[in-house]
């Protein structure tokens, strides 16, 4: 049984200072309620919208970047339907369909899914207003009245919508993963922000009514939620029932899909063109002109990494995917040359613990040197890799010098011949009677290399060690003869 898996993605444009039709700021996180609002994002009677231009900007660059078709034309249309979070008792949006556009559409997204390359369609792109937000004052179920709060009303919005071509949750990761970096990549949008990124899927059985999962919060909770319902699907088949075509909520803390309500239908919605808002048109010149400001994406930058720095398509996907992560190893890469290893110092032990430590990459006081100086000492052997990934949490947490450290929490420079020869001297005086035994015995040196491992909390050179004590107990024996 086929599974057929598409995506409808909405994320908010979050790089742009005011919303998509006033100029109220959209910044409101963190804000009290109510309070980033004016008469347009209110939706008050006799208030014109004007469509915010970057916004559109944005739109053209996003579209371009997932390879679509960019219409010469920016309509809006009204969505009609009637929710306290949405003031007008519309959305506006636009609509692709006929005497309508999307900004864009005809797109696709390259994935890489177990060793093979995937493309994943595109259907359209739309920019649109968010609604504001309900908060049902103790939860959805006991709450016994709701509060709404505008500040997020009338943000401008992306809605990407793919064709059904992702056939397992774990593709639609995939696909997530790599449209974020994307976005990421080009700088319109901060993913990481509460509520800037919302994913409805549509899942089937081929053959099958098709569900909608509505608004999932996260790339990990989305691929949770198709495979709760690949499962609970399967099995209404499998006892002869038919899957109703319906709407779904994702219930994070149950792990389970509820029935939200029956699906509408798009002609329950009136669409009808915003006479507010005529059409713009997009010249061929503007559009060049966005394409030619786009940066280096990531499928680009991941074929770069393996030219330049050799690394197979694992590795750089992995870098590449978070910019940020890509951006550190090619700073590091300018001090470090052995660049695999670099990769996988940065991929395994660091990325582990920026994660192990929840640090937020923007904050990290770790510097690319100090991963590249950790490298440094393990290539002299100053350094074991159980000392290494002792030190990580350290170096990742607290932007330490980690030269300083070493020395200061007593990690010994194992290859320091003076610093070896003094613990050799401690060693051979506070154990006469195995120096005897040694003199007499050359095997006897086992306990005196003991001893100064001992001493060293594991850390000597165990051959430096002997050469050593063997120097040491040769200097002993000139002064007893
Ligand atoms: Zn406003």
């Amino acid at each position: 049984m086929r599974v057929l898996i598409g995506l409808e993605i909405h994320v908010q444009l979050t790089a742009l200072s005011s919303k998509l039709f006033c100029p109220t700021h959209s910044g409101y996180r963190g804000g009290n309620p109510n309070t980033y609002v004016c008469p347009i994002c209110l939706g008050l009677p006799g208030t014109l919208p004007v469509v915010n231009r970057r916004a559109v900007e944005y739109a053209v660059a996003v579209a371009k970047a997932l390879n679509c078709e960019v219409s010469d034309r920016v309509m809006f249309v009204r969505k009609h339907y009637f929710y306290p979070d949405l003031p007008k008792n519309y959305q506006i949006t636009q609509y692709d369909g006929p005497g309508f556009t999307s900004i864009a559409r005809s797109g696709y997204v390259r994935i890489f899914v177990d060793g093979r390359t995937k493309m994943v369609r595109i259907r359209r792109i739309n920019i649109e207003e968010d609604p504001g937000k309900i908060h049902y004052v103790g939860g959805i179920e006991e709450a016994h009245y709701s509060l709404v709060d505008y500040n997020r009303s009338g943000v401008a919005l992306l809605e990407i919508v793919t064709e059904p071509d992702m056939d397992s949750p774990k593709e639609a990761r995939i696909f997530l993963d790599k449209l974020i970096a994307i976005l990421e990549y080009l700088g319109v949008t901060e993913t990481a922000l509460e509520g800037s990124f919302r994913v409805d899927a549509n899942i089937s059985i081929e053959g099958y009514g098709r569900v909608e999962v509505k608004n999932i919060g996260s790339i990990k909770d989305v691929e949770k939620a198709l495979t709760y319902e690949i499962v609970r699907q399967r099995r209404i088949i499998e006892q002869g029932g038919a899957v109703a075509r319906e709407t779904r909520h994702w219930d994070e803390r149950k792990g389970v899909t509820v029935p939200l309500r029956a699906k509408e239908f798009e002609e329950d919605y009136r669409y009808f063109p915003d006479p507010d808002l005529p059409p713009i048109t997009i010249s061929n010149d503007m559009i060049n002109m966005i394409a030619s400001m786009i940066p280096e994406l990531p499928d680009h930058r991941i074929e770069r990494f393996m030219v330049q720095y050799n690394l197979d398509e694992y590795r750089a996907t992995v870098l590449v995917l978070s910019k940020w992560l890509a951006d550190f190893f090619e700073e590091g890469a300018k001090m470090y040359s052995n660049y695999k290893r670099l990769a996988d110092m940065i991929i395994t032990d660091f990325l582990r613990w920026v994660k192990e430590l929840s640090i937020d990459p923007k904050r990290l006081s770790v510097k690319p040197y100090d991963i590249v100086r950790l490298l440094e000492l393990l290539d002299k052997g100053v350094l074991s890799i159980k000392m290494v990934k002792e030190l990580m949490p350290h170096v990742v947490s607290g932007g330490i010098n980690i030269d300083e450290y070493i020395k200061l929490v007593g990690y010994t420079r194992i290859d320091d011949e003076q610093y070896l020869e003094q613990v050799a001297l401690e060693a051979v005086k506070e154990n006469p009677k195995a120096v005897e035994d040694a003199l007499k015995n050359p095997k006897a040196i086992n306990f005196l290399i003991g001893a100064v491992m001992k001493k060293t909390g594991g850390r000597a050179d165990p051959q430096k060690t002997k050469d050593i004590l063997v120097r040491v107990l040769e200097k002993v024996r000139n002064l007893e003869e």
